[in-house]
């Protein structure tokens, strides 16, 4: 059989750049992935996209390509020892790619592979931390990789066979008679379990699984400006996988706890900041807490409970935006709820000069009037 031009294998034009061989060969390496594809010569195709990506993803080896075809020098080197059936290991970027394609997220019938779970926790961190950042620990049980073994499963690389009953597929065929013929099935190979190796002297730490259930501590830094119930994903933190498959992933979920005084709406910060009549009346310099230190806020005379006052720039600020709250302060007009005799006798004073003339108290007179 003669060997076809890889450009042809691909789909691509001899001027095609990177990205669109790159875009074939994840198209096809889909198409004709021996797992999933009906196509009956699908390994064989497989193996032939394989080859045509390995050749023209390398800049030297695509120009040696296109000068010699395939009778030039050094041609197909780098295939030696490629052992389908037994999985991609030593493929290394190929590895990258078809877990990218398949996202690990099945399991691969033919190897064995079992992408680990994922995993949900939830931090609690104080309102200071969340504004400013923190850096924390998690600490969670999970499956990890087994350290015994490096995840191998085996006492050392020599315990590994490939499964002579399948011959590394993982799958086998069975021919079944009966009465309306003979019958190919394909099933999971019984004497590896699918995984398409067979483990000779298992690791005593995993027993051959490859991951121990164990706590691990995580350090995670969590950037400024961090809202309650948001989250984030820490990947390949999940649960180890099972037989070289890829680990999942761990999402954390990060609760704020309250603050006394301040309360958060995003990025600002508001403040409920109690006055008494005299302040409001006269004026006054406040000063006021804020995340960054006490500021020193001033209230003109004649201020109204209620009033919004900014202290621009004092909120919290999103380190991934780079942008910054302001702290608004309330202020909350004190009504003594205890007179002292003197504090009486002005204030019975005062409420003879009390000139009620708003316009809500002329609004309420007019009311009464009527
Ligand atoms: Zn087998
Ligand atoms: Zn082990």
């Amino acid at each position: 059989m003669t060997k076809r031009d890889y450009y042809e294998v691909l789909g691509v034009s001899k001027t095609a750049n990177d990205d669109e061989i790159k875009k074939a060969y994840r198209a096809l390496a889909k198409k004709y992935h021996p797992d999933i594809s009906k196509d009956p010569n699908a390994t064989e195709k497989f193996k032939e996209v394989q080859e045509a990506y390995e050749i023209l993803s390398d800049p030297a080896k695509r120009e040696q390509y296109n000068q010699f075809g395939h009778e030039g020098p050094n041609m197909g080197q780098g295939f030696e020892g490629f052992n389908f059936g037994g999985g991609f290991g030593g493929f290394g970027g190929f590895e990258d790619i078809l877990s990218s394609i398949f996202g690990g997220s099945r399991r691969e019938s033919g190897s064995g592979r079992t992408r680990g779970a994922d995993l949900r926790t939830t931090i609690t961190i104080t309102f200071e931390e969340a504004a400013f950042g923190v850096e924390k620990e998690i600490n969670i049980t999970k499956y990890d990789t087994c350290s015994t073994c490096s995840g191998l499963g085996a006492q050392s690389k020599n315990d590994i066979e490939v499964c002579p009953k399948c011959r590394g597929r993982g799958k086998v065929v069975m021919e079944q008679s009966t009465p309306f013929g003979r019958f190919q099935t394909e099933t999971t190979c019984p004497t590896c379990g699918g995984k398409g190796k067979i483990i000779k002297n298992k690791c005593s730490a995993c027993g051959g699984e490859g991951r121990v259930r164990k706590p691990s501590k995580i350090k995670v830094k969590i950037p400024s400006g961090i809202d309650d119930n948001q989250g984030f994903k820490l990947s390949g933190y999940g649960e180890a996988g099972i037989n070289g498959g890829i680990n999942g992933d761990l999402y954390v979920n990060v609760s704020v706890k309250p603050h006394d005084i301040f309360v958060r709406d995003k990025l600002n910060i508001f403040l409920e900041m109690p006055i008494t009549f005299s302040q409001a009346a006269l004026g006054d310099n406040l000063t006021v807490p804020t995340l960054y230190g006490n500021v020193n806020l001033k209230i003109p005379a004649g201020t109204q409970t209620g009033t919004k006052f900014k202290l621009a720039n004092k909120g919290i600020t999103n380190s991934r935006t780079n942008t910054t709250g302001h702290q608004f302060v309330v202020v909350n007009l004190i009504t003594p709820s205890k007179l002292s005799s003197e504090q009486r006798d002005l204030f019975t004073k005062l409420s003879r000069t009390d000139e009620k003339s708003s316009s809500l108290f002329d609004k309420i007179k007019r009311f009464f009037r009527s």
